[in-house]
């Protein structure tokens, strides 16, 4: 056999079909697309509306055990099932998938689109900027972190009417409040229109929104691993007169906005959800929200054209929605709702949605069930969950790899007992889907030297685990025809009634939510909770957040907080050191241990190895 080129070679010897052709045959009308260029377009909302009475196909979630730095597959055996159904077995298909942030693009995991001959094509205009999308992010972001620094500048230097008279000018002598205005008013319990009928205690009210600066959650954010921007200190030219404070910056796709806009259903809920978000709380301990800062509407504005989902195609010209790429950690981790919804009513009733969920199932599963197809009301038929033999055997106790250095014999020889003693991740990964009652496919992802016994050996104790069934892959090497066993499986799996229910009710207390994720998902005896997480517990019921379904930032090395402890552990405590809300996302997440939302750049980046041919215009040496 030919050995596989590389991602890059595969992916530029691919001649995609025009993006036009693609959406005239999965149904789009010419009115609903917006082309960028010839390989990428993006799809109005209105599809959505014209297609609201058809029904839905059949909605598909791939997963994984929990990974290891062997790589588990996830983006490849999604694109892979939907090469198969669609380009094999000539199903209606569409991929969902996640758009991944510039950062370890260039600097240590490399991008994303899949791999080998499962591929989203042109995997470099999906790894880099795409349709701008994270550049809007980052614009509306930074809009909010600048509202907050001036609002509170403005209102340290200036009295009450003179704020007044800024905010509320008097146009050919007369004032009027502007709609956000009066949403304002209104949440301060003002029930006035005219801008002349507030008394001096309601000017001041409605004026400062007097923001604790101990208490700014909001960061600004630039999509570059740029570790030196963990913290910075702002403010320091004279012209801000003193007004300095320590501030950091995060990576682009850990902003809520992503969050924001991978869970809104539509451009009012969106907005509605950028309004809701809270930047920090006021002296008095109230939440100080984007509406607040009167910034609602332009954030809206910078978003109208993220808002619609990137239309791509697979190396087998399969369609493929890229759409949103929310942080799986402190964010859910999962491409966007309305990416889903459109596909799902686009495949039609016998068609299948395929999308992808960050992160092993304890964590990007949980949070797909538990907050995304909690918001969006859609039920997924079957999930799928990928394993690896090499993955497997690190958590059956194989050594430790170290990037660079040829694998141990231990991956790359034959060894039933490691395999078999790693299996219990697997086995607690399926049961962590069924939990939710939905059927679970193991998705085998074969290397090129898993033996024929090991393999056989991860699908007889998947099955002896309670998978509907567990199949061979070999998509990476062969393309959508080494998922066509994988395909009619997840055929076979969605005809059976699913019985699908949520962990938890939202309507908990915070603490049995939380209690409830880590005893029944990661095997935890109980949680501990740190003080100041004890103290957000009561801060956020007190604000009136405490019935928002939660979004836990564990690690993903481990079922445990512990990213040493491989395989499944039990008997642990699990920490919760303390929690933040992303209210306009609409979830609480807690803090298991430190998350670093800017990654840094290793000794050797990514960067080192990108290069654009002068004469053939063509970018080189993206994985
Ligand atoms: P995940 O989505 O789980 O992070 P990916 O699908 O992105 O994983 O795959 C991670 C890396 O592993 C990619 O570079 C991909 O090409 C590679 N890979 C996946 N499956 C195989 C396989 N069966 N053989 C060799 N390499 C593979």
């Amino acid at each position: 056999k030919m050995p596989v080129p590389s991602d890059i070679e595969i992916s530029q010897s691919c001649i995609p079909k025009p993006i036009d052709q693609v959406a005239k045959e999965v149904g789009l009308l010419p009115d609903e697309v917006e082309l960028y260029g010839q390989t990428k377009a993006k799809v109005h909302l209105s599809a959505l509306q014209r297609l609201k009475n058809q029904p839905d196909g059949k909605y598909v979630v791939v997963t994984g055990i929990t990974p290891t730095p062997l790589g588990e597959g996830k983006s490849t055996t999604t694109v892979g099932l939907v090469q198969a159904l669609g380009a094999h077995l000539h199903q209606n298909v569409f991929a969902c998938l996640r758009q991944p942030s510039q950062g370890p693009t260039f600097g240590i995991k490399g991008g994303a689109a899949g791999g080998g001959y499962c591929q989203v094509v042109p995997m470099e205009e999906f790894n880099l900027h795409l349709t701008g999308d994270i550049h809007a992010i980052t614009a509306a972001n930074n809009l909010v972190a600048a509202a907050v620094d001036a609002r509170m500048f403005h209102e340290l230097t200036q009295t009450d009417q003179a704020l007044y008279n800024r905010l509320v000018p008097s146009v050919g002598g007369v004032r009027k409040f502007s709609d956000i205005q009066i949403r304002r008013l209104q949440k301060l319990g003002i029930n006035k229109t005219d801008p002349m009928a507030l008394t001096k205690e309601e000017v001041n009210l409605f004026v400062r929104l007097d923001i604790d600066p101990g208490t700014i959650t909001w960061q600004r954010v630039l999509d570059t691993n740029d570790r030196f921007l963990r913290k910075i200190t702002i403010g320091q030219s004279p012209t801000e007169k003193g007004f300095s404070r320590t501030a950091q910056f995060d990576i682009t796709v850990s902003s809520e906005i992503m969050a924001v806009l991978a869970l809104s259903d539509g451009l009012d809920d969106m907005k509605k959800r950028l309004g809701r978000m809270v930047v920090a709380s006021s002296k008095r301990g109230e939440p100080v929200t984007a509406d607040d800062l009167g910034v609602t509407g332009a954030l809206a504005v910078l978003m109208k054209d993220a808002i619609k989902p990137n239309l791509m195609q697979t190396l087998e010209g399969t369609p493929v929605f890229v759409h949103a790429g929310p942080f799986a950690n402190i964010a859910h981790g999962n491409s966007s709702v309305l990416a889903d919804k459109i596909a799902l009513k686009l495949v039609g009733k016998e068609g299948f949605v395929v999308t992808e969920a960050g992160f092993g199932a304890d964590i990007g599963m949980e949070k797909f069930f538990n907050i995304k197809c909690r918001y969006s009301g859609l039920r997924p038929h079957v999930v799928v969950l990928v394993a690896t033999v090499r993955a497997l055997k690190m958590h059956g106790g194989g050594p430790a790899v170290t990037a660079g250095v040829p694998l141990p014999k231990e991956y790359t020889e034959e060894n039933l007992q490691l395999l078999a003693k790693g299996c219990s991740n697997l086995n607690k990964q399926i049961q962590n889907a069924r939990v939710f009652g939905v059927p679970v496919i193991v998705a085998v992802n074969a290397f090129k030297t898993d033996t024929k016994a090991e393999l056989a050996l991860v699908a007889q104790m998947a099955k002896e685990a309670g998978a509907f069934d567990a199949v061979e892959c070999t998509h990476w090497a062969e393309g959508g025809k080494g998922a066509v066993a994988l395909a009619r499986a997840v055929q076979r799996a969605s005809q059976t009634p699913s019985n699908f229910r949520f962990l938890y009710n939202v309507e908990l207390p915070v603490v049995d939510k939380i209690r409830l994720i880590a005893q029944q998902i990661y095997g935890a005896s109980d949680i501990e909770l740190l003080p100041e997480a004890q103290e957000k517990v009561t801060l956020y019921t007190k604000q009136g957040f405490g019935n928002l379904p939660i979004c836990m930032a564990k690690t993903h090395l481990s079922l445990s907080h512990d990213p040493e402890q491989k395989g499944a552990p039990t008997g642990f405590v699990l920490p919760i050191r303390d929690i933040r809300a992303s209210v306009g996302a609409g979830f609480l997440y807690p803090l298991v241990g430190t998350m670093s939302t800017m990654p840094g750049l290793p000794t050797r980046p990514c960067f080192y190895d990108i290069d654009l041919d002068p004469v053939s215009g063509e970018v080189n040496g993206l994985f």
